[in-house]
């Protein structure tokens, strides 16, 4: 029963709102808190349980990993795989018996592929199914310690948070290290002078990926000498790194035209892909791009992400389970409208996407472009239409008066 003025028993304050227990009242703002709080507590009963619930019959299966990723992710079967199969072992790496003398290493991986082809997308949506911690950081941030910016062990920090503060996770989970290609050298000379993007935070990264045990403090920012440190081991903790390596193409082609010199040069030829040169990557490729030769070495699991053709962009458009148009459908059903996309409209998206060089992010912001008027008019008519529908000639008059440059800009 709700009263109008008195005193919480909780929070002690006079209230205007407050609702009777047995001899005690309490106030909206202390229910407000107590529903936080309890909210709280299950989602971390909830995410305690994702890591106890470890053990081999429960886990799903690298084409279990796979068909999920199918779901949300077009195309780039081999990296899908490759993702599968890294955490499949990740999991039983950290369920070995040991009383055999045989240890699985760890596997850190790297995927190579060229902006907007799904890098981010995959390890954001293999991170729904996980059970351990994860969590992605971009390296373009990061410096060396002691330079603005973030030291290399934020990232523990990080994934430690992901983790509840619970040290013993937090040292089985997983990090994305996205646009690793940016903390590579600048050029083939190691550095003579100090090189605060580059070769130094390669190196604070190396000692991660060796595994090491690093103190970090518990609430991120720099170290400081009056913070308690916590230490994490990160031996068994999985890398996974994701680049662009712009112009790494340049580099295989030059290896694969020596190779081709020397060994029978007709046969060769005839065999590479001259479109998707990067599928023949190899480890050398990232080191003369300006990975140091010890990193290379620690990454040992090497993929690649193919381009995305106009059918790829276009099974984009609709297919994964949070497609584009699947969105704005959702989002106008909610107003009781039918929204319909027509082929030919959908064929025009991908068509100016592809002329435009905007690739897959390109997509968004072109139907969100196309909709802007659509979102804005349609919830308030007052007719008895309930469908809408996306016409090619639609699309043409929408994009007609759109600023392709500042779209351009914004992908
Ligand atoms: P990257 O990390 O390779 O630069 P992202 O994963 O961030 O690219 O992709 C950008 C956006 O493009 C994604 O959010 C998604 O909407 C779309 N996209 C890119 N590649 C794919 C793909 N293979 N399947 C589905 N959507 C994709």
């Amino acid at each position: 029963m709700a009263k109008n003025k008195g005193v919480c028993s909780f929070c002690g304050r006079q209230m205007n709102a407050l609702f009777q227990g047995e001899g005690a009242f309490i106030c909206d703002e202390c229910i407000e808190t107590g529903h936080k709080m309890v909210q709280e507590m299950y989602a971390q009963q909830a995410r305690a349980k994702k890591t106890d619930d470890l053990s081999l019959a429960n886990l799903p299966k690298p084409t279990d990993i796979k068909a999920f990723l199918d779901q949300y992710v077009i195309g780039q079967d081999e990296a899908k795989r490759f993702l599968s199969v890294a955490v499949y072992n990740h999991y039983k790496r950290l369920l070995q018996p040991m009383d055999d003398g045989v240890e699985i290493e760890k596997s850190n991986i790297i995927m190579v592929g060229s902006t907007g082809t799904g890098k981010t997308l995959l390890a954001r949506t293999i991170a729904k199914m996980l059970k351990v911690p994860f969590t992605i950081v971009d390296a373009t941030v990061l410096t060396e310690a002691g330079y603005v910016g973030e030291d290399v062990e934020s990232m523990l920090v990080r994934l430690l948070q992901e983790a509840d503060y619970d040290v013993a996770k937090t040292e089985k989970g997983i990090i994305f290290v996205d646009e690793i290609d940016k903390i590579a050298r600048k050029s083939d000379n190691p550095s003579i002078t100090r090189d605060v993007s580059g070769e130094g935070v390669q190196q604070a990264l190396l000692k991660l990926l060796e595994g090491s045990v690093v103190n970090v403090p518990p609430k991120g920012g720099r170290k400081h000498p009056e913070v308690e440190y916590i230490k994490i081991d990160t031996q068994n903790i999985l890398f996974i790194c994701g680049g662009a390596f712009d112009g790494i193409e340049r580099k295989i082609a030059q290896r694969l035209n020596t190779q081709v010199v020397g060994f029978d040069a007709a046969m060769e030829t005839q065999h590479i892909d001259k479109k998707n040169i990067l599928k023949y990557i190899a480890p050398q490729d990232l080191k003369a791009f300006g990975l140091i030769p010890e990193i290379v070495g620690r990454l040992p699991i090497l993929t690649y992400l193919e381009p995305l053709d106009r059918d790829a962009l276009r099974n984009i458009l609709v297919q994964p389970k949070n497609a584009i148009t699947k969105q704005y459908q959702k989002l106008l059903k909610m107003d009781g409208v039918e929204l319909v996309f027509e082929d030919e409209a959908l064929d025009y998206i991908v068509d100016k996407a592809i002329e435009f060089k905007l690739g897959a992010r390109g997509l968004r912001s072109l139907t969100e472009t196309i909709m802007m008027d659509i979102m804005y008019e349609v919830p308030s008519r007052k007719d008895e239409e309930k469908r809408f529908v996306v016409t090619r000639q639609l699309a043409e008059e929408k994009l007609a008066k759109a600023d392709m440059m500042r779209l351009r800009n914004a992908v």
